[in-house]
């Protein structure tokens, strides 16, 4: 396995590849890697001759107060789970590497991204869309992989891989959970042993949700009251936002029709958590 942390390192390694004919998977990530992005990569590991994964916690998608300064690191154990599953190539740059002095270029997809996290975290999407257009543009992978944790991540980068015709394939993955059904997340690992128990609602609380879609119930505010009712009942933690939305404008909903996408976010203390649910009515 290769570690490159180097942009003309790693273009000469992928032009070899491209003259070789090989297929390439693509697993970008921001490190302390979990179950979640393990998935991702043995999927990725399965569906194509090289896998590749980026670990690079993107300054560009944080906002101010937010926490990248924090944000776990721990590239020496990446490395041994990226060995472990297969993987051909770690591409790791140092910041100054993606954006040097003076770097002045960005991508932004409109409309998708006025929304959930998009409120609470102005630029957020910005960043995500241009580091990953970076990425792809580096990397050039016949597929790359996203979970479904980040739903509307995951939705804002099929938006642009469409509009801006890019050559790939983008697959998502469904969410790795916990066995309390925890979104497993990198930030997790922020979390108090007390709030850690009571994060096991979020769930709880979107499997709720869907057995009143399964029983019949279309309003969304009834469906959101229902989800704040068991959160705040349960955990000490602020509500963000609950939302349904459709999922192809991402705007919300106030009867559920067609293919919905029920998001939370939450804070238990200064650590945000999100998840969601699919539903199809
Ligand atoms: P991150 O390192 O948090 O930026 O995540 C990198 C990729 O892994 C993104 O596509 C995430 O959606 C995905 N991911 C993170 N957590 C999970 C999870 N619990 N299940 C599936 N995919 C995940």
């Amino acid at each position: 396995m290769q570690v490159i942390h180097q942009i003309s390192e790693l273009k000469k390694t992928i032009k070899e590849t491209k003259e070789k004919g090989l297929s390439i998977g693509f697993v970008p990530t921001m490190g302390f890697l979990h179950e979640g992005h393990l998935f991702l990569m043995r999927t990725a590991r399965k569906e194509n001759d090289l896998l590749v994964i980026s670990i690079f916690v993107n300054p560009l998608q944080f906002g101010e107060g937010e926490d990248l300064e924090e944000y776990p690191r721990d590239l020496t154990k990446d490395r041994e789970l990226a060995y472990e599953v297969g993987c051909d190539l770690v591409f790791a740059p140092p910041v100054q590497e993606m954006y040097p002095p003076r770097y002045a270029t960005f991508v932004d997809v409109e409309r998708l991204t006025g929304n959930l996290c998009g409120v609470t975290r102005p630029g957020h999407f910005r960043g995500v869309t241009t580091v990953v257009t970076k990425l792809f543009n580096l990397v050039q992978p016949d597929r790359a992989y996203f979970g479904q944790k980040d739903a509307q991540q995951a939705l804002v980068l099929k938006k642009m891989v469409n509009d801006l015709n890019m050559n790939l394939e983008l697959i998502v993955l469904p969410t790795v959970r916990e066995e309390d059904g925890l979104a497993m997340s990198s930030r997790n690992s922020y979390l108090s042993p007390q709030n850690r128990r009571e994060a096991a609602i979020l769930y709880r609380s979107l499997q709720q949700a869907q057995e009143m879609v399964a029983g019949g119930e279309r309003d969304a505010s009834v469906i959101k009251e229902t989800i704040t009712m068991t959160i705040k009942n349960n955990t000490s933690a602020l509500i963000d936002y609950i939302e349904i939305t459709d999922t192809r404008n991402i705007k919300p909903l106030a009867i559920l029709e067609g293919e919905c996408l029920i998001a939370l976010a939450v804070k238990f203390g200064e650590t945000r958590l999100i998840d969601n649910l699919l539903v199809e009515v």
